[in-house]
């Protein structure tokens, strides 16, 4: 069983993004994720989920 350290945690899903068209990851910021001024680099989209969450 893998120990979870939650500095690592922060570091791998704080701040990450996926692409919900094209699965890319993008670092960028929640402000920025809600503002839609992100946007991503493969398919030029704007619609982005947290890394963490599950699909549906
Ligand atoms: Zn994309």
């Amino acid at each position: 069983m893998a120990t979870k350290i939650p500095a690592a945690q922060n570091r791998l899903f704080k701040n990450v993004y996926v692409c919900k068209n094209c699965g890319q990851k993008m670092k960028t910021t929640s402000l920025k994720v809600i503002a839609r001024t992100v946007k991503c680099r493969r398919c030029s989209k704007h619609n982005f989920r947290p890394i963490k969450s599950k699909k549906k």
